[in-house]
């Protein structure tokens, strides 16, 4: 019996695997530093290290509250709205990280 991670964390969208760059800096040929993945709507987008911060952007504008990061080495989820932190809970799910 899992309880809801928070209200936001089941998206009922399935995004497809992300892409391998920011759909948003190849457009304005800018540069990012690590990929995210809007889990609202599947966009790869960069994160807030990349001079232009799409994915958080791209969040305020859309309001998608969940992501998760799109780096081929990492498996970890944030929902913005409420600032959680998601890692995988060893069990295929994940567990809010303490
Ligand atoms: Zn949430
Ligand atoms: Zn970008
Ligand atoms: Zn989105």
């Amino acid at each position: 019996m899992a309880d809801p991670l928070c209200p936001h964390f089941d998206t009922g969208f399935e995004a497809a695997p992300p892409l391998t760059v920011c759909e948003e800096c190849v457009k304005i040929g800018s540069k990012w530093f690590h990929l995210r993945q809007c889990l609202n709507c599947g966009r790869t987008l960069c994160c807030d290290q990349s001079p232009n911060r799409h994915e958080t952007a791209h969040s305020k504008a859309e309001g998608h509250p969940m992501m998760r990061s799109a780096q081929p080495d990492e498996d970890w989820r944030w929902c913005y709205p409420d600032e959680l932190f998601f890692i995988p809970d060893g069990d295929g799910g994940y567990e809010v990280a303490e």
